[in-house]
């Protein structure tokens, strides 16, 4: 994104909102447990240093993200925070984690061999992931294990400081493989204790897992998308064991406005065709923002009422259905409240039959995020 800010189109990010958030999960929580902000893909999205910084500020005392790029962005910041890599990273980029003092996560035994055989001139500090059954990556029994610390025996400048595990389920309805996780993460756990004597710090629980079970998330919570003020599922959303605050909104102005007469069509395709006369505003965003053609029908906000898309969803545009005229300028909400009516993320991820996850990161960087 370029400094300057030239387009009528920009992502509002409450901050307050997103310590609100920290702060509620933070009372939910023992006092032995700590806040872990998950500020991956950017924050979720909503900007990583800003959204760091201010997750920091309310109480959280560590980071996570996915990428050694990400976790370099946060420290470049002279954020001084210790942050975990969440993904595996190659064993010849561990330098610069250990030079930069970012955790990394392993779950390989060749992974550590490779990474043994290097000149590190810092410490390294990693977290041993355990696949208790999202499948995804980690050790999965008590032998890989054993072999795994076997590998970690009397290194020098390589310290096991964490170990973790993730849930696939603890948002939803039924419990069931969540308690099978729980109780395979218990017997490596067991198995862990007796063969390594030194302390490391234990975390297993996202959000959901952290809303639902706050009093069984040893050390540290991974506290993800509550943390931007959206629950991780249905089922959690109507539990309400917490209340949260959204922090991002989507706003644009109209740029063009136009009357059309009974017949006439709007944008590619010629799909959208005035039944009578309509009012038409254009808007500055379009798919290339991220903004994509499956939402051409959703509502958005102009003067506290909803409006429709109408027609084909363009790269850079895209045209709303109005109930009168209004005047170039007037401020569009396509995400957040207007007066007494309000699009969630969770209704534009409905419509687009996805999780609400998907629908900040969705929103490419060439709409502004404005901190505030
Ligand atoms: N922990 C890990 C390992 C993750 O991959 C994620 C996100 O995908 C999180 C925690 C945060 O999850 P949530 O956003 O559901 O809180």
């Amino acid at each position: 994104m370029a400094d300057a800010i030239y387009r009528d189109t920009w992502a509002d990010i409450n901050l307050d909102a997103i310590a609100y958030n920290v702060e509620q999960i933070k009372q939910k929580l023992p006092q032995h447990s700590n806040v872990m902000a998950v500020v991956k893909a950017d924050a979720y999205g909503h900007g990583g240093v800003e959204v760091a910084r201010k997750a920091l500020e309310a109480g959280a005392s560590m980071l996570a993200v996915a990428l050694l790029e990400e976790a370099l962005l946060l420290r470049n910041a002279n954020i001084k925070a210790p942050i975990l890599v969440f993904g595996r990273v190659s064993p010849k980029d561990t330098p610069i984690a250990a030079e930069q003092d970012i955790t990394l996560t392993f779950f390989q035994k060749d992974w550590i061999r490779e990474v043994k055989d290097l000149p590190l001139t810092h410490p390294l500090k990693l977290h041993m992931k355990w696949d208790t059954g999202m499948g995804r990556v980690g050790i999965r029994t008590a032998d890989e294990l054993k072999e795994i610390v076997d590998e970690l025996y009397g290194v020098q400048r390589i310290s096991l400081t964490g170990i973790y595990t993730h849930f696939a389920t603890a948002d939803e309805p039924d419990l069931s493989y969540f308690e099978v996780q729980k109780t395979r993460f218990e017997q490596l756990l067991h198995v862990f204790n007796t063969i390594w004597k030194e302390s490391v710090i234990i975390h297993v629980g996202n959000s959901a897992a952290s809303i639902r079970f706050p009093e069984n998330m040893y050390h540290y919570i991974r506290f993800g998308i509550a943390m931007y003020g959206l629950y991780p599922s249905e089922i959690v959303k109507r539990e309400r064991e917490i209340d949260l605050k959204p922090a991002f909104s989507l706003n644009s102005q109209l740029i063009h406005v136009k009357k059309i007469a009974s017949g006439e069509s709007i944008s590619y395709g010629a799909t959208h065709v005035a039944s009578k006369d309509e009012w038409i505003g254009t808007i500055p965003i379009g798919y290339a923002d991220g903004w994509i053609r499956k939402l051409q029908g959703i509502d958005v906000l102009i003067d506290g009422k909803r409006m429709p898309v109408v027609g084909r969803i363009c790269m850079d545009q895209t045209m709303i259905k109005m109930d009168g005229e209004y005047p170039i300028g007037t401020k569009v909400t396509l995400i957040g409240k207007q007066e007494n009516e309000e699009i969630e993320i969770d209704e534009i991820a409905a419509h687009l039959e996805t999780i609400n996850y998907e629908i900040p990161c969705m929103i490419t960087n060439r709409v502004p995020r404005l901190h505030k």
